[in-house]
């Protein structure tokens, strides 16, 4: 697929500063500040410190962080960086120069950062971001010299993995070698030498990604490898996405488009969570079986930050509204319905959405991997709502926000009154010293069954291009748009073996039932001959349904609401059978 000249072309500006949330996301962006900006700097570097040689004050940090903090270290510093930006909080971004520096101090002459592919990969992403979102240069200075002495010293056997060894660990511990390229190479765009994409280059995961050039024919399956390590191995596209920022070599937008593809179709539930156990999945109804069965159905925090990272790329770099659905069903029920991280580190990590009755329950142990991708997620959300377009600006998604950027050479603001996804009307008031005439872009979702656009009432025109609605027009300063975004209760089979498993969702925001004394909701009859919305009857103006046969007085039919609203530890169900009813 190529990009043509008539493509949108839109740019990030969560990281800016100019982006600023309201409502629930704010409060997570916030708490994430709160936990992770007060995380002691001598805590996290003590042990790095003392297998230094040098004095090590603070606290041992629990659970993956007890020898050193290796595993989460650089995504931490790269969370702090970010945070720090799309906040515009120096406090933030001094704690992540804090960070980098105090790292620094602890490595040999040599640059040898004692640590394998695994940490070393964080670390460069933690070097790299706290240049880029800092602006300190000494930064990639450290990076340059770690990555020199890993080319000499870094075992390059890169052995595609395999079921048995599904993240590539085999012979040399060198697990997940394969999304190793992504901050070398975004590390050379930002300033660092020519060596760190020389280096990239080594990290190239061909064995794999050469099966994702092609899509399959219609009614085919996809011809890619399975049961391999679903995180890492989603992960390491957006190593193809670095690539293809650095050599503009059209293979590898192909590559990431078609992986965007597959994982959507073939590896995703309807949250955005993918990989039960950590495998990916043979396209043969794998994924509802594992409903079946396991409680671990989703990495979802570490599985959220690779989609952000990919539906990021593939928005700016393609300019299409669709590459956001995904990220958009992240928001709300992946990353989104998770509890945030504890100051002492218990930490989200699987979602749970099996048959019967399913829990959210912390990690059984401290610090761990989504430890460092649950920052990344949460300083990312700003960056996901809106984009600048050279003629105005593009509204990605529908939350309580605003923006305020320079246009035709005044300053304008667009704000997002909004209580979606409980309320389907979004207003968008454009603030600006006089008016002004710019292009505002609204993606139309996947799941909307119409779009319609008011101003003051009367109807405005808006043809779609890229998956936009496009307008154009001379803004009056506190001109309102409102847009009725049109998300209405859907069933969403879980794969086409299972068409009747189906998890239902309202627009993007999939819901849960009640599962504390209930009985499962069915509807005794395949999907295509009920209707979804006669069988529930919405409650109030949150999003809470009531199922419309109430079952028996002591277990009645649990109600529904978004996943994200229930607290930890009370049992819910998302995926249900619904041409088989059943007390047991
Ligand atoms: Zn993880």
């Amino acid at each position: 697929m190529h990009v043509t000249s008539d493509s949108t072309q839109l740019r990030e500006l969560g990281y800016t500063g100019q982006v600023r949330l309201r409502g629930p996301l704010a409060e997570r962006v916030a708490d994430a500040a709160a936990t992770y900006g007060g995380l002691a700097i001598d805590d996290v570097l003590k042990g790095f410190r003392r297998e230094a040689g040098l004095p090590a004050p603070g606290a041992d940090m629990a659970g993956w962080a007890s020898r050193t903090t290796e595993a989460t270290f650089g995504q931490w510093a790269s969370g702090l960086a970010r945070l720090g930006a799309a906040l515009d909080d120096d406090s933030l971004r001094q704690r992540a120069v804090d960070l980098v520096d105090g790292w620094a101090a602890t490595l040999p002459d040599s640059g040898d950062a004692r640590m394998r592919s695994y940490g070393l990969e964080k670390v460069f992403c933690g070097l790299v971001d706290t240049a880029v979102h800092t602006g300190y240069q000494d930064s990639l200075r450290v990076l340059e010299r770690v990555a020199d002495r890993a080319a000499e010293t870094l075992d390059r056997s890169r052995r595609p993995a395999t079921p048995t060894d599904r993240d590539g660990r085999q012979p040399a511990g060198l697990l997940e070698w394969y999304t190793l390229a992504e901050n070398l190479y975004y590390g050379h765009l930002a300033g660092g030498d020519a060596a760190l994409a020389d280096f990239a280059r080594i990290w190239h995961y061909d064995a794999y990604w050469d099966h994702f050039e092609r899509t399959p024919a219609p009614g085919q399956a996809w011809d890619v490898p399975v049961w391999l390590h679903a995180y890492s191995h989603v992960n390491t596209f957006a190593s193809a996405a670095a690539a293809h920022a650095v050599t503009g070599d059209d293979r590898y937008l192909r590559i990431l488009r078609n992986a965007h593809d597959w994982v959507t179709i073939t590896q995703s539930y309807a949250t955005g969570g993918y990989g039960p156990g950590e495998w990916s999945l043979p396209d043969d109804g794998s994924l509802g079986r594992a409903l079946e069965w396991r409680t671990d159905t989703a990495e979802i925090t570490c599985g959220s930050w690779a989609a952000f990272k990919i539906a990021t790329y593939l928005v700016t770099a393609t300019g299409q509204a669709r590459y956001l659905d995904w990220a958009e069903r992240i928001v709300h029920s992946g990353i989104g319905a998770t509890p945030p991280v504890r100051p002492d580190g218990r930490t989200p990590y699987y979602a749970d959405y099996r048959l019967g009755t399913a829990t959210k329950l912390p990690h059984w142990d401290a610090w761990p991997c989504c430890s460092g991708t649950y920052l990344q997620n949460v300083a990312h959300l700003a960056d996901l709502v809106y984009f600048a377009a050279d003629d105005g600006l593009a509204i990605g998604l529908f939350v309580p926000s605003q923006v305020a950027f320079a246009y035709g050479g005044r300053q304008v603001t667009v704000r997002q009154e909004t209580t979606f996804p409980s309320a389907d009307d979004v207003r968008l008031r454009v603030s600006a010293e006089s008016p002004v005439e710019m292009t505002l872009r609204v993606r139309v979702p996947d799941w909307s069954t119409g779009l319609s656009l008011t101003i003051a009432g009367r109807d405005i025109p808006a043809p779609v291009h890229d998956g936009w609605a496009v307008i154009r027009r001379t803004w009056i300063p506190g001109d309102e748009l409102t847009v009725t975004a049109g998300a209405r209760l859907r069933a969403l089979p879980v794969d086409r073996f299972h068409p009747h498993r189906v998890a239902l969702a309202h627009g993007p925001v999939v819901l849960a039932q009640e599962a504390d004394f209930s009985a499962p909701f069915a509807a005794g009859a395949p999907l295509e001959v009920i209707d979804i919305e006669r069988l529930l009857v919405r409650r109030d103006d949150t999003l809470t349904f009531q199922p419309a046969y109430r079952g028996a007085t002591e277990q009645p039919i649990g109600s529904f609401r978004p996943l994200a609203l229930v607290p930890e530890r009370r049992p819910y169900r998302v995926y249900h059978d619904l041409d088989a009813p059943r007390l047991i």
